[in-house]
């Protein structure tokens, strides 16, 4: 029996309003599953599992409830989060919170892992504060996860193409841009694998290529150039678990785990030391681990292991400077893409919120 895998999971939270407001625009609302937003975590080490349910409203109940924090703290541990309120520019999530041994392992290293696809020594704080704004300090109604019911196929890609058919808008499918050519500052032609068009200054041309591409055009801009892999694999197998849709995984390699109906997703961010491991080493360790998680005592089943090596570049204080300063562009070209709202992570948020602001749309 053949099965459909997305990629990559695709956690979203439903304090993403342009992802929510996008969906009603292609008409696939419908196709979306809330669940609340109770967050399960399963320590691989100590063998125990416990969860953490985010009440509604911003504030934080959750904490005062000795049975839904996180097992060995006590509630002075979470006063650590104010060091969010002076954090600076240029630090990192260990910066601010490695000192607490246990938050940082059980919260802020699956948070930044998950949410900035970058190690916490590397990942920039104030972004995350920005995401916590966003989520986590408005309470649950803007935590609750967001999942496809089929896939995202059906939610997102399928129905934006039909959207752009009923609209005349043309999508030209293996179409390389291989080159620009900028005179006096504006970009006069741009030079595809198949065919070349003129740009007249007029016109306006908007570039929503992954920032690896960048360079490629623009060979003497200075830009991040430090990328992050997303490693996912897929076990063909069926598991019953209470614990649904996804559960965080501690000191282990797997960092969250998706059930699926007929499979299950094993998500690794920042995942650059495993870009040279073979898939059947990796399918292998990874295997242990979730069969531990689900006490499941079943050979290695059927599994597909996909790395993008490319998944966001490494979001550290450093580099969203590099992003901040590019200037110098032609004047009738303007940037989108996820990694250009520099002030949130590379998500499917920003991508749209990118899309939006080079439109000039509310
Ligand atoms: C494995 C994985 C897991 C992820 N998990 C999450 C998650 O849980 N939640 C979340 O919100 N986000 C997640 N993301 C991030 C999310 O997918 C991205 O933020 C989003 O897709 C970025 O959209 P974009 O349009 O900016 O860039 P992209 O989706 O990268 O689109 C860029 C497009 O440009 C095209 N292109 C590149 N070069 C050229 C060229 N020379 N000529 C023509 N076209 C070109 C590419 O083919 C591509 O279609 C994940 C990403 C990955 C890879």
């Amino acid at each position: 029996m053949r099965i459909e895998i997305d990629n990559g999971n695709h956690l979203i939270f439903s304090a993403n309003d342009n992802f929510l407001r996008f969906c009603e625009l292609i008409g696939s609302k419908k196709t979306l599953k809330m669940y609340d937003p109770k967050f399960h975590f399963f320590d691989l080490i100590k063998q125990n599992s416990w969860s953490i349910k985010v009440n509604d409203g911003p504030f934080p109940f959750w904490m005062f409830n000795k049975n839904n924090r996180i097992p060995e703290t006590s509630l002075i541990d979470y006063l650590s989060f104010l060091k969010l309120l002076i954090c600076k520019k240029n630090d990192t999530v260990s910066d601010l919170f490695f000192n607490n041994k246990i938050l940082f392992t059980s919260f802020w290293e699956p948070l930044t892992l998950g949410v900035l696809n970058s190690r916490c020594d590397q990942a920039s704080a104030s972004l995350i504060f920005n995401v916590l704004k966003k989520t986590f300090f408005r309470g649950g109604k803007f935590c609750r996860i967001i999942q496809p019911q089929q896939n995202w196929n059906e939610t997102l890609i399928k129905p934006s193409l039909k959207f752009l058919k009923k609209n005349k808008i043309n999508v030209n499918f293996n179409c390389s841009l291989k080159k620009i050519i900028v005179k006096n500052n504006f970009v006069n032609e741009l030079v595809f694998n198949k065919n070349s068009e003129k740009i007249k200054n007029e016109d306006m041309v908007i570039l929503s290529t992954p920032i690896s591409m960048l360079k490629k055009f623009f060979p003497t801009m200075i830009i991040p150039t430090e990328n992050n892999t997303i490693l996912n694999i897929h076990f063909k197998v069926t598991v019953k678990c209470k614990f649904n849709p996804l559960i965080g995984m501690l000191n282990s390699i797997s960092h969250w785990v998706f059930i699926k109906k007929d499979h299950i997703s094993v998500t690794v961010s920042a995942a650059n030391s495993m870009n040279d491991s073979s898939s059947d080493e990796i399918a292998k360790k990874i295997w242990q681990e979730v069969s531990k998680l689900f006490e499941l005592e079943k050979p290695l089943p059927e599994y597909q292991v996909i790395k993008e090596k490319k998944a966001t570049y490494n979001q550290s204080p450093k580099n969203i400077k590099l992003i901040e300063k590019i200037r110098s562009l032609p004047k009738n070209l303007i940037l989108a893409g996820d990694w250009t709202q520099k002030n949130f992570p590379c998500t499917i948020e920003s991508a749209i919120l990118s899309g939006k602001n080079s439109l000039m749309i509310n």
